[in-house]
């Protein structure tokens, strides 16, 4: 299969999972992850339909996405964010970062942001698997996470982020993903000031049916468009 093929069943999956939950396609931003991936494949996706890219380490992306000719829309960073990469990753000029789950790391961001002027969009990391190998805030903590994070006024919460369970059992998968549902859900309740829910960023190659059915706004989709990664 040739990556445009790859990327039309991509969104025809997408569409019809969006059906199914009385959505429809367009409104659901599908981000294509390119970690791994040299130049010229990007390039393909990139001229194939593929409008939203997300990388996971920011020495990658600095190299790469620079190189690219082809315009896209939007940069997304999916990867755990260490506050010594901070300079880095603005220069990049990133829609979304997904990923912060340390109140350090973000009151950093907040700082650099400060001496800037200017405005981040960012999501929370949820650990709702309980795997130790996961990053992200526990389950529990989100909520007074959510809270001390409104406080750093240069960070526009918008939503939060998760991983499903690796695991073949969809139950175990599904109900990450409604936990994370059920998080945004309370948050939003909570009407917490400079505190937006507009995202649930969930769902990969193996589960984003998945994710869509439980409310998934974002999904996060590497091998279905590029095929299995070689590192
Ligand atoms: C690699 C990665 C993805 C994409 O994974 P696939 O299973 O290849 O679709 C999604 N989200 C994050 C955070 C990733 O690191």
């Amino acid at each position: 299969m040739s990556i445009a093929q790859n990327i039309a069943s991509v969104k025809a999956r997408l569409a019809a999972a969006a059906h199914k939950s009385g959505r429809t396609a367009d409104e659901i931003k599908l981000v294509a992850v390119t970690k791994t991936q040299p130049v010229s494949v990007i390039e393909e996706a990139l001229a194939n339909g593929v409008r939203n890219i997300g990388e996971n380490r920011i020495q990658e992306a600095e190299e790469k996405l620079p190189q690219l000719a082809a315009k896209f829309d939007e940069f997304h960073f999916i990867g755990h964010l260490q506050s010594n990469k901070i300079k880095k990753l603005m220069n990049l000029k990133p829609t979304l970062i997904h990923s912060i789950d340390k109140f350090s790391t973000a009151s950093k961001l907040n700082d650099f942001l400060t001496l800037y002027d200017v405005e981040q969009d960012i999501l929370i990391q949820v650990n709702t698997s309980g795997e130790e190998s996961k990053f992200g805030i526990q389950p529990q903590e989100t909520l007074a996470f959510v809270e001390r994070i409104s406080q750093l006024t240069k960070l526009r919460l918008k939503g939060l982020m998760t991983i499903g369970k690796l695991t073949t059992d969809e139950k175990e998968i599904r109900s990450c993903f409604r936990l994370l549902r059920e998080l945004s859900e309370r948050i939003e309740m909570a009407d917490i000031p400079n505190v937006e829910m507009q995202y649930l960023s969930m769902g990969m190659t193996g589960d984003f049916e998945l994710a869509i059915a439980e409310g998934a706004n974002i999904v996060r989709i590497g091998s279905a468009i590029f095929g299995p990664r070689t590192y």
